[in-house]
């Protein structure tokens, strides 16, 4: 059995009861070693083989899953955030798959939740945005033409960029030429809830000249929108007491 465990964004922390469980239980655990807090392997049992993918290719990763499975040993495959985003997991289960090997996935706090935590951001206010955009630039990896990072901004919803910090002056020319004033709040959050996090609030009109003055490249978020700034919105209906709810009645 293998189990995709979303690992979180990097406080040792911040895995989930369950993905910490089958952490301590496994055989076999095969981690990312560029991005997930190497404290989560003191979870792991004396006993455990411990692989690090970063420096696998995917054959290397499924030869350790099927010499595991051979011999019955439970792996566990630790991925950064939530397995689910960026995480190149289906190219392992579809592999697993044609081999008959079962595996099960464990949800892990994705780093835009994490960063959204360190600014004490809702990226969904009411009136601003109802919506957030996950997307990246295009880098080594293409991204669909109708995706592009200048349509996208188009909507003018809070957006996150994953794997983009290292070309903030493309991400800001993108979202200029969407229409999007220079003006609009901007944050840079470098490795989210790691004791070494950096946060800095910007625009974006001035988003490459805070990533470059702040040192910033990679492993950082870029967070797009008036979210950003806390920009007028509506309370919630949901808490408003004139408002009948499933579980409230309104006030008189
Ligand atoms: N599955 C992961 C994303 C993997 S892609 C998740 O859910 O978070 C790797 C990219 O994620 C990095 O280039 C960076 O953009 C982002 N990232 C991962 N951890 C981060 C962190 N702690 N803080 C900020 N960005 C992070």
């Amino acid at each position: 059995m293998i189990y995709f465990i979303g690992a979180g964004p990097g406080a040792a922390d911040l895995i989930t009861v369950r993905g910490q469980k089958l952490l301590e239980k496994a055989d076999v655990v095969i981690w990312a070693g560029s991005l997930v807090n190497e404290e989560l392997l003191e979870n792991c049992s004396k006993c455990a083989e411990i692989y690090n993918s970063a420096e696998m290719t995917l054959e290397e990763v499924l030869e350790v899953m099927k010499k595991a499975e051979k011999s019955g040993k439970t792996t566990v495959r630790l991925h950064t955030g939530d397995p689910c985003l960026y995480g190149a997991i289906r190219e392992q289960m579809d592999e697993l798959d044609k081999l008959g090997i079962k595996y099960e996935s464990v949800p892990g706090v994705s780093s835009f939740c994490g960063a959204a935590a360190s600014l004490n951001l809702e990226y969904t206010l009411p009136n601003v945005s109802q919506s957030v955009i996950i997307t990246r630039l295009a880098g080594r990896t293409d991204v669909p033409e109708k995706e592009s990072l200048r349509s996208l901004a188009q909507h003018n919803s809070t957006m996150v960029l994953f794997l983009s910090s290292g070309m903030t002056e493309k991400v800001q020319e993108e979202l200029l030429s969407a229409g999007l004033s220079p003006q609009t709040p901007a944050a840079l959050v470098y490795k989210a809830t790691w004791a070494d996090e950096k946060k800095v609030l910007c625009t974006v009109g001035t988003l490459a000249e805070s990533a470059k003055k702040n040192g910033i490249s990679k492993t950082a978020l870029i967070i797009v929108g008036d979210v950003v700034a806390h920009a007028d919105y509506e309370h919630s209906k949901l808490y408003d007491p004139t408002f009948t709810t499933g579980y409230r009645k309104a006030e008189k």
